[in-house]
């Protein structure tokens, strides 16, 4: 299969008539590109399955193109309504208990359903052209770095889709934040870019395991195949060493990416995935990354360069 790469405009069109036909479709999101299909077709998000590699026990995140399918794909409580008036449309996937239009395959056989609503102009745009709920998870080959541009997706699926849709580069650079909403709790499954402090002004949020065998919480995930380490104080270790900096000045390293030159946080988040796979293809025998601040987006960081670690 040829896959092609288009822009908005022209773009559009031709995605909606693929997710109408059942097919896959690369689409930008504001977090990172998503590889989208019929969220209602068992047969469409197992061509997702299939194009990432990705084992049918990992679940799928169903995008909604407005707010009156939350209720047709799930069961949202006055909490699940208050975050989505507040953080969507945007970067924040909330887990609540499934409705039964929502195929299996999407949830991997659980009572609950993760839902979000993308704020990116041309994902909106195809969203509201089809009419109809899409699954998107990252799209990369599984277990592999999130693509946030265009030219990362070809990289991972060139051959295995039909089009990407060029939206530019995503904003945030990392995953939804994923949230379990309970009875008067939130349980953070995900760390992304709605943070801890914008969740716990609406309820009480904890960190934990969604206690189910989702890939996307497993310790080892968006890895590079160059071994990568965390350090506080990075110091090369040998000739090939690579540096993933965020205040280092990358003198002794034979590659160094800066994540941010003006300590921004955000910036640095938006960067991160474009330098991972640049450090990956420069043919290191190490990469280090030095350990961000925690706070605010910091915290995602930080979980991301873990288990890209592990
Ligand atoms: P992504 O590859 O960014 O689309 O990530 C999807 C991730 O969302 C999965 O790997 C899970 O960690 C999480 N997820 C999706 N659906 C559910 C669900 N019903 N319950 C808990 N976590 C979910
Ligand atoms: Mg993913």
């Amino acid at each position: 299969m040829r896959t092609r790469i288009l822009q908005p405009g022209d773009g559009v069109a031709e995605a909606v008539s693929l997710l109408a036909e059942g097919l896959p479709v690369a689409l930008p999101t504001e977090t990172v590109y998503g590889l989208a299909a019929d969220a209602l077709s068992p047969g469409a998000c197992a061509c997702v399955f299939e194009a990432k590699e990705r084992p049918l026990s990992d679940p799928l995140i169903v995008h909604i193109p407005s707010l009156d399918w939350l209720s047709r794909i799930a069961a949202p409580s006055p909490l699940a309504l208050a975050l989505a008036e507040r953080f969507w449309p945007g970067p924040l996937t909330l887990v609540l208990p499934r409705q039964a239009l929502v195929p299996d395959i999407v949830t991997a056989g659980q009572d609950t359903v993760a839902i979000r609503m993308s704020a990116h102009p041309v994902f909106a745009e195809v969203l509201q052209a089809f009419g109809r709920p899409v699954a998107a998870p990252s799209a990369n080959r599984f277990g592999r770095i999130s693509p946030t541009c265009a030219a990362h997706v070809a990289s991972e699926l060139d051959g295995r889709i039909a089009m990407i849709l060029d939206g530019g580069p995503c904003t945030h650079g990392i995953e939804s934040t994923i949230v379990h909403v309970l009875p008067n709790r939130l349980q953070i499954l995900r760390p992304g870019p709605i943070t801890e402090d914008d969740l716990r002004a609406f309820a009480p949020a904890f960190h934990g395991p969604s206690g189910i065998a989702a890939p996307g919480g497993l310790k080892s995930h968006y890895a590079p195949r160059t071994k990568l380490v965390i350090e506080r104080s990075p110091k090369p270790k040998g000739a090939r060493n690579g540096l993933l900096s965020w205040s280092h000045t990358g003198e002794g390293f034979l590659q160094a990416e800066f994540l941010s030159c003006s300590g921004d946080l955000r910036e640095a988040a938006a960067n991160l995935y474009g330098a991972m796979r640049r450090l990956d293809e420069a043919g290191l025998d190490l990469i280090i990354a030095e350990a961000l601040p925690e706070y605010g987006i910091g915290a995602a960081i930080m979980e991301r360069l873990r288990k890209a670690a592990a």
